[in-house]
């Protein structure tokens, strides 16, 4: 199974894609934002922030900390301004 990306679950805005991994944290059913199958949890560990999550439809692996980082890198918390002059 491959990794999941963040660009692959059409997440709009930061504040989708937060709120796509608390439910993911908090551990309650969530259907995958690819093909809409429910997800299974994958490796239940002694930190909550740090579960894994598999869709086996698309075969892919939700890393919780890996698109974490990837929000945090794609979708900062403050919009860069671009200054026009
Ligand atoms: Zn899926």
């Amino acid at each position: 199974m491959e990794r999941v990306l963040l660009k692959e679950l059409n997440m709009k805005s930061r504040d989708e894609a937060i709120s796509f991994l608390k439910a993911l944290w908090d551990q309650k059913s969530v259907n995958c934002p690819v093909c809409g199958s429910r997800l299974e949890l994958l490796h239940k560990k002694a930190k909550k922030s740090d579960c894994d999550w598999q869709c086996r439809n698309c075969e892919k692996t939700f890393k919780t900390i890996h698109l974490l980082d990837e929000i945090n890198e794609q979708m900062p918390l403050r919009g860069r301004t671009i200054l026009l002059e």
